[in-house]
């Protein structure tokens, strides 16, 4: 992993080069030591990009049992594990409106007793501040771009919410499949 590669934007954080789905999993086991409770990390990138694989090693750090287990809660919208404090994981990508946003609960467990992993959270119209703003991006083959940042120090993060919401991702099919808190490793 690289640290600092390439030089962000400036006020735009910290900036990691990965080379392999190893190390961004070692990666979100290191910024599980900087998550305290209750805490909310928001990833965004496109599919692929390695979001769940940050996940994977986030709620490995913070000591779930099976981080094999975790994968990306598409059809749940939220599963939930339990390592050291409850962990969050929510997938927004089939997210339809403020309505569904409503219907997962996300309010009930923000800010509770545990930590919110949120992917596709470019879908997400909530002011978080204090979130560790994750941003990835598939730099081609094997190397992810991954800018680590805090809510509070990305200005103009709602205006580029606002411009992407309502638009479906490419693949959706908007099926309404999903359930609501799936619950592993306790
Ligand atoms: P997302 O949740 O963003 O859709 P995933 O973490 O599920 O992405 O998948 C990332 C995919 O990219 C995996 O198939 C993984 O093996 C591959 N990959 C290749 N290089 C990397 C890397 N540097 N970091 C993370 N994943 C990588
Ligand atoms: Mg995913």
């Amino acid at each position: 992993m690289t640290a600092g590669k390439g030089a962000p934007e400036p006020g735009r954080g910290s900036m990691c080069v990965t080379q392999s789905e190893e190390e961004t999993y070692r990666l979100g086991v290191d910024l599980a030591g900087r998550l305290k409770v209750p805490g909310v990390v928001l990833m965004s990138g496109a599919l692929g990009a390695g979001k769940t694989t940050l996940a994977r090693g986030i709620a490995a750090g913070l000591g779930i049992p099976d981080p094999a287990a975790v994968h990306s809660p598409s059809f749940t919208i939220v599963n939930v594990y339990r390592g050291r404090c409850p962990i969050y994981h929510v997938d927004l990508y089939r997210l339809e409106g403020g309505r569904d946003l409503h219907s997962i609960g996300l309010e009930d467990f923000i800010g509770s007793d545990g930590i919110t992993l949120v992917e596709w959270s470019e879908r997400l119209e909530l002011e978080l501040p204090g979130a560790l703003v994750v941003e990835l991006e598939d730099a081609g083959g094997d190397t992810r771009r991954i800018w680590i940042l805090e809510a509070a120090a990305c200005p103009g993060r709602r205006e580029s919410n606002r411009r992407q919401s309502g638009r479906r991702p490419k693949g959706s099919s908007g099926a309404s499949k999903r359930g609501k808190g799936k619950t592993h490793g306790e």
